[in-house]
């Protein structure tokens, strides 16, 4: 949707699923050390948590399993993701598909993250999509909503929530607690949780640097930032939604069917240089698509690492424990 053609009510409707918020659900508990050590594991074990390449992801519909129009709206557009990411979608019929999709209304939209799906039971569900409208035709809304939540059962996490967010936005946290707290019936926990709490702590984003155009970001209204930004509601995979997907599931073998999504195509998009960068092709020329998601996580660690130092080496701070920055080479 252009923005010059987003009337008011499609741009309410948008604003309501981005504003309703998603839950990610994190199955792992305690966070990382704040050690060299604990960096580094929290980054390999991001990489770690998602699916090996070049597999096919099965999914089904659970109780409330929804209308068949909402159900056709999920099996086209996830065709979209499999332009970027090595891994297939194939539906099932019955229940023991991997990804398990219920259309429980009051329920929001939420999803497990990659392979943490693995360790739920059998009969739940691993995603709800509550918010996807049984008008036939698919809505710029709908196609949000589905994109993000198959971002998360990729191994995306939420943007928002980037370590590097704060170069661009400064949340006004105690706007985000009370619009949260008012519009979702969050508890101050929850919103911390799921908006406040950068990955920092215990996780890292998907990417190097923040990205709000990003797919997994929220919408923000522009009151919930100190710089005053509104972040616009993100419907369709931005450019570094893309690459990082194909970076992380890279077409080795054979190509993806958007034939201008090459290794170094995706390498440009993201911004990967210099010896990462070769080592990378390195791996990726050798077929070895653990060594391409390896090579990328220390790449972005790396990155993250330099921002960091750099913005405490311009604030004069003085590097203490808490923030000593990880460099890998
Ligand atoms: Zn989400």
């Amino acid at each position: 949707m252009s923005e010059q053609h987003a009337v008011h009510d499609e741009h309410q409707q948008n604003e309501d699923w981005h504003v309703r918020g998603c839950a990610a659900f994190d199955k792992r508990t305690g966070g990382a050390q704040k050690t060299r050590l604990g960096h580094l594991r929290a980054v390999l074990t991001s990489a770690d948590r998602m699916w090996d390449n070049e597999k096919t992801l099965t999914y089904c519909f659970i109780k409330p399993v929804g209308t068949k129009i909402q159900q056709n709206k999920v099996k086209e557009v996830i065709k979209e993701w499999e332009s970027y990411v090595n891994i297939k979608f194939k539906f099932l019929a019955g229940r023991n598909a991997t990804i398990r999709i219920a259309f429980e209304e009051d329920e929001g939209s939420w999803s497990y993250i990659a392979r943490d799906i693995e360790g739920i039971p059998a009969r739940e569900a691993t995603m709800n999509l509550g918010w996807i409208s049984t008008d036939p035709e698919i809505t710029e809304e709908d196609r949000g909503v589905i994109l993000h939540e198959f971002g998360h059962s990729l191994g995306y996490l939420h943007e928002h929530q980037s370590l590097r967010r704060s170069e661009k936005i400064t949340l006004d946290e105690e706007a985000v607690l009370e619009f949260y707290m008012r519009t979702q019936h969050w508890t101050k926990e929850e919103v911390r949780q799921q908006i406040l709490d950068v990955y920092n702590d215990k996780e890292v984003s998907s990417f190097s640097a923040i990205d709000l155009t990003s797919i997994m970001m929220y919408y923000m209204p522009k009151e919930m930032n100190l710089e005053r930004i509104e972040v616009k509601p993100n419907n369709v995979l931005s450019e570094t939604d893309k690459a990082f997907g194909f970076l992380n599931y890279p077409f080795i073998k054979t190509k993806s069917p958007r034939p201008e999504w090459t290794i170094t195509h995706a390498l440009d998009v993201a911004n990967v240089q210099g010896d990462s960068r070769q080592r990378i092709l390195n791996e990726f020329e050798q077929g070895d698509w653990r060594g391409v998601r390896t090579e990328l996580a220390l790449w972005s660690l790396n990155e993250k690492a330099i921002a960091i130092k750099t913005r405490l080496q311009n604030k004069g701070g003085v590097v203490g424990n808490q923030q000593q920055p990880v460099v890998v080479a």
